[in-house]
């Protein structure tokens, strides 16, 4: 089911270090709610260019709410083009656009 690279070894390591450094998710954190993560995501795709097997700086973790609305706003062919994927929020800790319906336009 899970396709390169998230099915090596390697990944699962990394993914695993990435969640004990920050299990807390990301997205949610930067919005003032706390939510234990369990997902890491790349910050830059992978076929984006993004390298696979990042530092932590180039990871994220994710709760599963995040993770998915990720996923199903950014990781299809037909909405990639659109660059929606993190606009509003960067890993610097500037504010997230507070119109960005990333979270589903709640609050
Ligand atoms: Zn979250």
């Amino acid at each position: 089911m899970a396709e390169w690279p998230y099915n090596t070894r390697n990944w699962q390591r990394l993914r695993l270090a990435k969640l004990a450094e920050n299990p807390l998710c990301h997205a949610c954190e930067l919005r003032g709610r706390i939510a234990p993560a369990v997902a890491v995501d790349h910050v830059k795709a992978i076929k984006a260019g993004g390298d696979p097997f990042p530092s932590f700086d180039g990871l994220m973790s994710l709760c599963e709410r995040c993770h998915n609305e990720k996923t199903n706003a950014v990781d299809r062919p037909d909405r990639a083009a659109s660059g929606r994927r993190f606009k509003g929020f960067d890993v610097h800790g500037n504010p997230i656009d507070p119109g960005d319906d990333w979270h589903g336009g709640g609050a």
